[in-house]
């Protein structure tokens, strides 16, 4: 199937892990073949290159093309341009669902014309696909002409300058932002083995980054606007300072310190590491917001044993009564995987119990699909999409019952919104601690950025209206 185009024979084809993937490792700059004859198209443009950045997936993807663009700033490219303008096109991929992979081959499919209509024109791919696939992919597209690893991505902007010709002066200066909220990744990588996830072959084992790193990283963002700051990670409450050994809370706590900053959060949980210590400090500290994302993927035992999350619901349920008793106001959203390998219509039925006895405020609900490679792909992805739809649409209209349920008690009650934007019908919006989408009435003096006492006047599943009262801090 060589040279074939995108479509699902090529993700047939591509369901092999890489030598790399499969031993955890990072994958080295892979380069087509034919890159000694490549044209460095730039110095006869007399311009810096241009490059289009494109990603997809979770929001580690997000805090990577924000990396990718600082270190093609400072090698002398220009980041986030247009297609059109661009020189080289960087697709930042995502492989944790089979649909995002498609997307991928689909999005390569729109530029194979666009690399053919200019000499030089460049295509390379990094994120999970990247390592999932390795050089398999150079063979299958192509087009596509860089394959790295964004775990140690120097030897690809090595391979720029010399390619391009880059003629460094100096860094090219960020433009001033215009974001409130920023992500930043505090470690990469997962230990767990979660049966049907690929983040452990494609990220790797769990690495983090110095506390005073990331402290500085945010200093640096407040600095230039940003209010709120989502610190990132695959197992993010299983961060570890390399130095010495300092925990997620305690990174909570350095982290509050910069002056200016307003709110902070963190992403993703695993119930294995949410311990009182981490709930202490989301009570204690004042910028970290009351709201706890807490996968649970399952509500029956024998699932969650087959799914390898050590974990039983009992535990579960402990944990979060732990969190509800010790942080007032606390939201809590979680992700549950629906037909799971082999589920049963007794553990479909544990995992529906589950989410009406919690009353969770967000639940992100996704049909199983197959990750070739992992452990889960050896056993019979049985259950019928038809089933999983059905399963899934049940648990998506008891859910937002629930949403529904909970954000009505809150009309009358005041909420704390940091404003993001304001909509086509002139009403401002942001979101309250607990992370609520608030539609506000009354800010024609607010800004993008100010944080807004709110009193809530209408509600639904998955919004609030509210009426400003005072500006909380501008
Ligand atoms: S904890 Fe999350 S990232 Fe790690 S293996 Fe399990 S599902 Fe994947």
């Amino acid at each position: 199937m060589d040279h074939a185009y995108p479509g699902t024979v090529i993700s047939m084809t591509l369901a092999k892990l890489s030598a790399q993937a499969r031993t955890f490792a990072v994958l080295p700059l892979i380069e087509t073949p034919r890159h000694d004859t490549r044209l460095p198209i730039v110095p006869s443009r007399g311009r810096p290159p241009r490059v289009h950045l494109w990603h997809i997936g979770c929001q580690m993807n997000d805090a990577d093309r924000e990396m990718i663009a600082e270190r093609l700033r400072e090698i002398g490219c220009l980041p986030e341009c247009s297609l059109e303008d661009a020189d080289l096109v960087i697709l930042i991929t995502c492989t944790v669902r089979q649909n995002a992979e498609q997307k991928v081959y689909g999005k390569f499919r729109e530029l194979t014309p666009w690399k053919r209509e200019r000499e030089g024109r460049a295509i390379a791919m990094t994120g999970c696909m990247a390592v999932e696939h390795g050089e398999q992919l150079l063979r299958t597209l192509p087009d596509l002409d860089y394959v790295f690893d964004v775990r140690d991505a120097d030897g690809f902007f090595e391979r720029l300058q010399q390619t391009y010709s880059i003629d460094l002066d100096g860094p090219l200066p960020a433009p001033p932002s215009d974001r409130i909220s920023a992500y930043v990744s505090v470690m990469g990588g997962c230990n767990e083995m979660c049966t049907y996830c690929i983040v452990p072959f494609v990220r790797g084992r769990e690495s983090s980054r110095r506390v005073e790193d990331i402290v500085e990283q945010v200093r640096r963002l407040v600095d230039s606007g940003v209010r709120e700051v989502t610190l990132l990670g695959q197992n993010v409450n299983s961060y570890m300072d390399p130095a010495d050994g300092r925990r997620l809370w305690h990174l909570l706590e350095a982290v509050d310190q910069v002056p200016g900053l307003a709110r902070l959060r963190f992403l993703t949980s695993h119930p294995r590491n949410a311990t009182r210590e981490l709930f202490a400090a989301m009570r204690d500290l004042p910028t970290v917001c009351e709201a706890l994302h807490l996968p649970v993927q399952a509500g029956h035992d024998d699932l969650l044993r087959r799914m390898r999350r050590v974990y039983t619901v009992a535990e579960y349920r402990e944990r979060i009564a732990e969190a509800r008793e010790m942080i007032p106001d606390l939201s809590l959203s979680t992700d549950i995987i629906v037909g799971f390998a082999g589920e049963t219509p007794d553990e479909f039925a544990g995992t529906r119990a589950l989410l009406e006895e919690v009353g969770f405020d967000v639940v992100h609900l996704q049909a199983y699909s197959v990750r070739p490679g992992t452990a889960a792909a050896r056993r019979p992805d049985d259950i019928p999409t038809d089933e999983k739809k059905r399963r899934l649409n049940e648990l998506l209209a008891l859910q937002k019952e629930c949403a529904g349920r909970i954000n009505a008690r809150l009309l009358g009650e005041k909420v704390e919104v940091l404003l993001e934007g304001r909509g086509e019908d002139g009403r401002m919006y942001g979101r309250s601690r607990q992370n609520r989408m608030v539609w506000c009435e009354g800010t024609l003096q607010a800004s993008v950025g100010d944080i807004v006492a709110a009193t809530v006047t209408g509600t639904s599943a998955w919004q609030l209206e509210a009426r400003v009262e005072e500006s909380a801090s501008a």
